[in-house]
């Protein structure tokens, strides 16, 4: 396919999903999240180059939630490389992304840096490395996507405070192993901060790139090594969506990372990065018009890592 062929496999899609019915229900965990329509939608494609397309909301900013745990895992691995995997492991867990069941029996060591206790350490990690993990994170979507307007969403990290106590209990009881370095509230007020980046398609599309262009980033430099771009791109498809990562890879077949706000953002290496976003999500905590749109865009392209 050709770049130029993306615009009616995107108005295609959009096409499709405004005929679906049963979008899922927006995330009520924060009230916040809460008022969000299940019915909207925006997708993005953005080509290595910087070029990018989209159809329906997709300047639209919305809450990214764990879409950056990548972004925190590459700038954590881009600083630390391999000896943050004596920390966190990279295997699916099988279990929903705010369990705690799997630590105990782990001792403190979460299963991979998506799910949250996983992030939690990522951020941790982060944290001791640059003393502010969220504005690293900030910065660096800012560069990658030329939009110096993305911003925290001050209101959503307050209502993640306010109803933080599961994110609490995961960060507590690694700490308890020793796999925390800083104090948890310190932590968490990174971690909280980190979820609430509001972005739009188009500004997460482009912040992907570096993982379509084996960890270039859109100035030319480096930030990970092109094995380092693969390893991320490679967890992002067997944890990115949780428990539901068999059936995203089955249906979509390319790396994607979602998160309750219902964004997903997923790559096709050396071909182009994507973004959705509609909030309806399903009880896995992925968005169900978002999922669907990517299983479309891979059927009607052939562009998958398969
Ligand atoms: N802020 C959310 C949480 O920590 C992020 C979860 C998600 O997007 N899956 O619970």
């Amino acid at each position: 396919i050709m770049s130029s062929q993306f615009r009616p496999v995107l108005d295609h899609i959009m096409a499709e999903i405004d005929r679906t019915p049963g979008r899922g229900r927006s995330a009520d965990y924060i009230p916040a999240l809460a008022a969000r329509d299940p019915r909207r939608f925006g997708m993005a494609v953005a080509e290595p180059d910087g070029t990018v397309y989209g159809v329906g909301e997709w300047r639209q900013p919305f809450s990214t939630q764990s879409i950056t745990k990548v972004f925190t895992l590459a700038l954590d691995l881009a600083r630390e490389g391999d000896e943050l995997w004596e920390h966190v492991g990279r295997e699916p867990s099988g279990n929903p992304f705010n369990s705690l069941v799997q630590l105990e029996y782990e001792s403190g060591i979460p299963r991979n840096p998506f799910i949250n206790a996983g992030a939690l350490v990522v951020t941790d990690r982060l944290q001791t490395r640059t003393g502010d993990a969220a504005g690293e994170l900030l910065a660096f979507l800012r560069a990658e996507s030329g939009n110096d307007a993305l911003d925290f969403d001050l209101e959503v990290a307050a209502s993640e405070t306010a109803n933080g106590d599961r994110n609490a209990a995961l960060a507590h009881f690694m700490a308890s192993y020793g796999n925390i370095d800083n104090d948890v509230p310190v932590l968490l007020d990174q971690y909280f901060r980190q979820c609430s980046v509001a972005a739009s398609c188009a500004d997460l599309a482009l912040a992907t790139g570096f993982l379509a262009r084996h960890g270039i980033r859109a100035d030319g430099s480096r930030l990970l090594s092109r094995s380092q771009a693969k390893q991320v791109n490679a967890v992002m498809l067997t944890c990115g969506t949780y428990d539901a990562a068999g059936d995203f890879a089955y249906r979509v077949g390319l790396p994607g990372k979602s998160g309750v706000g219902g964004g997903i953002i997923a790559v096709v290496p050396g071909r182009c990065t994507l973004c959705v976003w509609s909030p309806g999500l399903d009880e896995r905590g992925n968005s169900v018009a978002g999922v669907a749109a990517l299983d479309r865009f891979t059927t009607l392209t052939g562009l998958s890592v398969f």
